[in-house]
């Protein structure tokens, strides 16, 4: 038997493999003093048919232990399609037990979201002339902040901006924008026409290279959590956010949304700005019409449940969508999407997919159609 990380954002050690009965694993913590971990990504190569019980040992010390209660791995033996597995926690330990159907098995928190795969997004977008692709600075390793914009020539559009995976472990987060930006640009799409005939959509589909990589649920290479410094990005230990906020600093922003993944919630949910200090009720109403417009197109949204509200003018501004709400005056949300599965539509095979999170992506055109007169 033998299980390796060595890949992009491969995360595991490897305590012990001797005993398929018996395989003893442990998650590496991302950069940082939090010491943040959950992401995992491994393959594991033995017999086909031969049962295996891997124990993630310090599954009890990670950053969301919620996030194991009712949760179920996946696996993929084609390293696209991926499934679900059954797992149990019990004593601060994580059990996948699997009998594989193919000799070599990969196992991930959620469906990983390789560098390559980034790259041919990028490369499909670009074959449509109305798409520029621009770099917007380098990450703390050296990578590029990739910038897709769709139709950015006419200045007196709308600007809406989309941003995914500042926490690089919710890969679910890059799997909407293939949704996202596959329908803005479908031209026989009659909601992406009449959206790009207002809008121009700026589009930064992976917000952390370098951690993503590295296979970290949170940080960058530096060791920040790229999600609590827009109030001051610094341009050594976060130029991510730099590079991104200069550049809506310069386009403005009409509309943002920041994807991400939650650990705990099975719910897909938005967590809006509307504590931020000097909220506009035109803020918090547009806030409500996008999510019901949401809801109304896909019925994997709902408004139910999600995060506690922030009291009124306490919100924390170091946050993406706070800050953009509080900086640009403009509906500014972040949108999660669960690593279980939709309690209120579950799938036994995949749990909450790739696929649904094309298609949620996909749907939140029509919720910014809904919207988008209503933006300025
Ligand atoms: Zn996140």
């Amino acid at each position: 038997m033998h299980i390796s990380a060595f890949f992009d954002s491969g995360n595991i050690e490897v305590v012990s493999a001797e005993d398929p009965n018996d395989i003893r694993l442990r998650i590496r913590k991302d950069e940082g003093p939090e010491g943040f971990f959950q992401w995992f990504h491994y393959r594991v190569t033995g017999e086909a048919g031969e049962r295996r019980r891997m124990v993630i040992e310090n599954a009890g010390e990670a950053s969301y232990t919620k996030g194991w209660e009712d949760y179920r791995a996946c696996a993929s033996y084609d390293r696209e399609t991926w499934f679900r597995v059954d797992t149990s926690y019990e004593n601060g330990q994580l059990i996948i037990d699997h009998v594989p159907a193919c000799d070599s098995t990969y196992y991930a928190y959620f469906a990983p979201y390789g560098r390559d795969r980034h790259h041919d997004l990028i490369a499909r977008c670009q074959s449509d002339p109305r798409v520029r692709v621009e770099v917007l600075g380098e990450t703390v390793d050296g990578d590029a902040m990739d910038l897709i914009t769709i139709g950015g020539s006419d200045s007196s559009k709308l600007k809406i901006w989309a941003i995914a995976r500042q926490h690089p472990g919710e890969t679910q987060a890059e799997f909407w924008m293939e949704g996202f930006l596959a329908r803005a640009l479908d031209p026989d799409d009659p909601v992406a026409k009449a959206v790009l005939a207002k809008a121009a959509l700026y589009v930064v589909p992976n917000m952390n290279p370098d951690g993503s990589r590295r296979g970290h649920l949170r940080t960058n290479a530096a060791g920040v959590n790229l999600n609590r410094v827009w109030a001051d990005p610094n341009p050594e230990t976060s130029p991510e956010v730099y590079h991104v906020a200069a550049k809506m600093r310069s386009t403005g922003v009409d509309f943002s949304i920041d994807v991400h993944g939650d650990e705990g919630l099975p719910y897909n949910f938005i967590a809006g700005a509307d504590g931020i200090p000097d909220v506009e009720q035109r803020q918090i109403d547009l806030r409500i019409a996008f999510e019901a417009a949401l809801r109304q197109s896909n019925p994997d949204f709902q408004s139910e449940h999600g995060y506690p509200k922030a009291p009124p003018g306490k919100a924390n501004l170091s946050m993406c969508s706070t800050q953009i709400a509080s900086a640009h005056k403009c509906l500014a949300m972040t949108l999660e999407m669960p690593f279980k599965d939709n309690a209120n539509s579950p799938d036994e095979q995949f749990g909450w997919s790739p696929n649904r999170c094309r298609k949620l992506g996909a749907s939140c055109l029509d919720a910014i159609y809904a919207v988008l007169d209503d933006l300025r």
